[in-house]
């Protein structure tokens, strides 16, 4: 279904996010039509560059990126002409804004969108600069990326910065996850299925884990990421939405301030980490070298280039403390180099209260439920089965599967061009509002002085594996493991 038509600037356009994920992204919407033709897009960077240098550097990056999906002359040479360039720098007010003012629409009733693929730092400075420079109409949009901010008091005054020159209703603050769409059938799964609801709590499952494992390793990025670690860079956002998402009560409807309201319910509800609490609940690592996929791959510290104590891997064992949640633990779990890149959520039922089979049966192993977000999206059921054959009652633990590629043949967007739209339609419920993102930003800081009161400790592991030993160790001790089915 087409959009309204739109003008999108896109700061720090030449940048990474922008040139692998943001141009790919329309490109996509394009060439499904969604986009209007007389919608424009506008690359804004402090490079020197032409409209055609511009364009040819994204038709470059997105045959590198999507070297699979080649172009279709005609349908770029479409998106081609809706796109400029802009040399501006964003974080200044003298700048060439009467060159970006002169590349848009005047008309004030067609939406308009920046997105500020940018440093947060000068997140409020670039949108005092769109005000001032007469660019904000109504049907404007600001688009925040991750991360906002370093701790609660920096996202405080990114937000505060950023709410002197936009109403709450115009910011739109991303992350990705949200835009996946296994994140988003999370809702459906819960709520359009009447048989989830009445097990979906603490007299049912005995607890739930969300990992979100990346084979990657900090690599060129190293020293942004030395400043953040995974605490801060996976877990305030990512982790934390995921965790609403499977814990929250259900929403009238999924209006944006109606999801919101229960989101932030259930992060105010996340028991704080305190210092006597956080060495038995938390685990720090910090990758060594180690092998991925039959190849070598370098520790942290070798690609830093120095030594750190930051945490590339973290594991927590949270609670919620509300009605639905008592006693369920929630164990999160992030990290750079593990032996796969792999995210799920995998929802533990108790087992059952009397076994009618003996042990040599074989293992009878609790129902799970398996939301895999990446790869391989899909959901599965993990369920005993008696084993057919004529060796008597045994048991098999098999999965009732859907498998998204199986099922959804067509290409469906990815979590970019879903957000892309949504604020094109200004749907904010796929976008973190302020006091979610503060609240996430308590939670997180909590730990963060606890592991600095208590010193708690950085364990290695090795690249390609599944963390540190103390990771399986913290649900161990309550006589639990990970689930990692392949
Ligand atoms: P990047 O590759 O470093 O690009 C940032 C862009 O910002 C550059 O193109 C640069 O363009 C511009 N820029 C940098 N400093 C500036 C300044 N002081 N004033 C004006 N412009 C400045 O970063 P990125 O990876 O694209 O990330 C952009 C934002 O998205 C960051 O906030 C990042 O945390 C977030 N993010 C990125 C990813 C990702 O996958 N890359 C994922 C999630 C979130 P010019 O120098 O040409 O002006």
């Amino acid at each position: 279904i087409p959009v309204d038509p739109f003008d999108c600037v896109v700061f720090g356009a030449t940048g990474d996010l922008a040139l692998r994920k943001l141009m790919p992204a329309l490109y996509h919407r394009w060439r499904d039509g969604q986009i209007p033709a007389s919608s424009r897009i506008v690359g804004a960077a402090r490079a020197a560059l032409s409209a055609d240098e511009y364009r040819a550097m994204a038709r470059e990056k997105y045959q590198a990126f999507f070297p699979d999906d080649p172009i279709d002359e005609k349908t770029w040479k479409g998106f081609a002409e809706r796109l400029a360039y802009c040399e501006l720098d964003a974080g200044d007010a003298g700048s060439n804004w009467a060159d970006l003012s002169a590349l848009l629409d005047p008309a004030s009733g067609k939406k308009r969108m920046f997105y500020f693929a940018l440093p947060p730092s000068i997140y409020g400075d670039v949108a005092a600069n769109i005000a001032r420079a007469g660019l904000k109409t109504p049907q404007t949009a600001v688009v925040l990326e991750k991360p906002i901010g370093f701790d609660l008091a920096s996202a405080r005054a990114i937000n505060d910065a950023v709410g002197r020159s936009f109403e709450e209703r115009q910011v739109f603050r991303i992350d990705h996850y949200l835009g996946k769409e296994t994140v988003q059938n999370l809702l459906i799964l819960r709520f359009a299925n009447a048989i989830f609801e009445p097990l979906w709590n603490a007299n049912v499952i005995d607890h739930v884990q969300i990992s979100v494992n990346e084979s990657i390793g900090a690599g060129g990025r190293a020293s942004y990421y030395d400043k953040s670690g995974a605490l801060r860079d996976m877990v305030q956002n990512h982790l934390m939405q995921l965790l609403c998402l499977v814990a929250m009560e259900p929403p009238l409807e999924l209006a944006a301030d109606v999801v919101r309201d229960e989101k932030i319910k259930v992060l105010r509800a996340l028991r704080p980490f305190t210092a006597a609490t956080v060495k038995e609940n938390s685990v720090r690592g910090q990758y060594r070298a180690g092998v991925i996929d039959g190849r070598p791959a370098p520790g942290y510290e070798e690609e830093l280039g120095r030594k750190s104590d930051t945490e590339t891997f973290v594991a927590l064992k949270a609670h919620i403390d509300n009605w639905r949640w008592a006693g369920v633990p929630f164990y999160l779990r992030t990290g750079k180099r593990m032996s796969a890149r792999r995210s799920d959520i995998v929802i533990q039922f108790k087992n059952v209260a009397h076994s009618i089979v003996g042990p040599e049966a074989g293992a009878l192993h609790p129902v799970r439920l398996v939301i895999r977000l990446q790869p391989d999206e899909g959901v599965k059921l993990m369920l005993m089965t008696k084993d057919p054959g004529p060796g008597g009652m045994r048991l098999k633990y098999v999965p009732l599967n859907l498998s998204y590629a199986e099922t959804f043949t067509r290409r469906y967007p990815d979590a970019y061009e879903r957000l892309l739209m949504a604020v094109v339609r200004g749907d904010l419920a796929l976008f973190m509002r302020r006091d979610e993102v503060e609240a996430a930003w308590a939670w997180v800081d909590d730990i963060l002085q606890a592991w600095s009161d208590e010193a708690v400790k950085l364990y290695p592991y090795t690249a390609g594996s599944d963390g540190p030993a103390q990771s399986a160790m913290l649900l161990d001790r309550d006589g639990r493991e990970w689930f990692d089915e392949t």
